[in-house]
């Protein structure tokens, strides 16, 4: 099992790697610098304060569609006390191959040992800057996003993965197999899906399916009006094939104004990853759990609303020089 959990010496608590990436985005472009992490067991931070790695938060664009989850490794110059929760967790953790890609952990069929998400509770509103973190929680409650008076290791007994975060069902689901996929079930409030079923390109999505799977597709982004902005406009490449048209059009727009970003924790992450996509030799995609609406006034096709921008996951995939043969 990866380990999503660490104490940041910067934010100053045990933080998960999703929210250590927010906030290593949301430094200054010119100025950013990685975080010190240490172990997240408190009991180990006492003995030994072990020092903890975060490998990939910090990333910028990805080099293939199986996205390279974040996560926390051990140091080799660090060790951690016995009864450590990552010792623990170590065990059932598979071997590092030389290149440092730590993929493939999803086929380990010990119960529990991967951080394949059981169930995704989505988020109704942004996380603002400098709210009080919705992740914090006591430490060692490493394979649960579960809040704590849910009973958080009832939670590791059960097997069950919670999470709030599109971003890191997305990394799970992308690194699954098909047969994975088919396989594992997630529960979205209340309803249960396979994997399979949850993410859905927008050219296969209907009016039936509308708000209950994850839309995804390739996408550019538009800054408007070009000479001041006050909106990034996502306009996925494709568009919804099986809804009925909306002024001639299929077409389907997230629309993110410019001051949503700035006020929003994870505003500072999207922004970046904008600004990447619109450099050569990259595209973007995008995944979105949210409602699909006829655009109104006269506007022309749908809209893809999200409640929360955690509900919004943009990836930067910097296409292979061998794929343009
Ligand atoms: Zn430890």
């Amino acid at each position: 099992m990866e380990i999503l959990e660490a104490y940041c010496e910067e934010l100053g608590g045990v933080v998960e790697i999703y929210e250590a990436q927010e906030e290593y985005f949301a430094q200054p472009a010119a100025n950013r610098h990685r975080f010190k992490f240490r172990c997240s067991d408190a009991a180990c931070r006492a003995a030994k304060n072990p020092l903890v790695v975060g490998v990939n938060y910090d990333k910028n664009a990805e080099e293939s569609d199986k996205y390279q989850q974040p996560h926390f490794k051990s140091h080799t110059n660090h060790p951690h006390i016995d009864t450590c929760v990552w010792v623990v967790s170590d065990a059932g953790k598979r071997e590092e191959n030389p290149s440092g890609n730590e993929r493939d952990d999803v086929r380990h069929p010990r119960p529990k040992a991967t951080n394949v998400v059981d169930v995704f509770e989505p988020r109704h509103s942004d996380t603002l800057l400098g709210a009080a973190s919705a992740d914090a929680r006591p430490p060692a409650v490493v394979s649960n996003d579960a809040p704590q008076e849910d009973g958080g290791q009832a939670g590791i007994r059960a097997g069950t993965t919670t999470t709030s975060r599109l971003e890191k069902l997305i990394d799970c689901w992308s690194n699954m197999e098909l047969d994975a996929r088919r396989h594992h079930r997630i529960t979205i409030n209340g309803r249960t899906l396979t994997y399979h079923q949850l993410c859905l390109r927008i050219i296969t999505i209907s009016e039936e399916e509308n708000g209950s799977r994850v839309v995804y597709g390739g996408a550019r982004v538009r800054a408007w009006p070009e000479d001041k902005p006050t909106h990034y406009y996502v306009n996925f490449i494709d568009g919804c094939d099986r809804f009925p048209e909306v002024g001639g059009e299929k077409s389907l727009t997230i629309s993110l104004p410019i001051k949503r970003l700035k006020q929003s924790r994870r505003g500072a992450l999207l922004t970046d990853r904008i600004e990447q996509a619109s450099q050569p030799n990259h595209y973007l995609k995008v995944y979105a759990w949210g409602d699909i609406t006829a655009r109104t006034g006269n506007k022309k096709g749908y809209e893809l609303e999200v409640a929360a921008l955690d509900n919004l996951v943009l990836k930067v995939v910097k296409k292979k020089p061998a794929e343009r043969k």
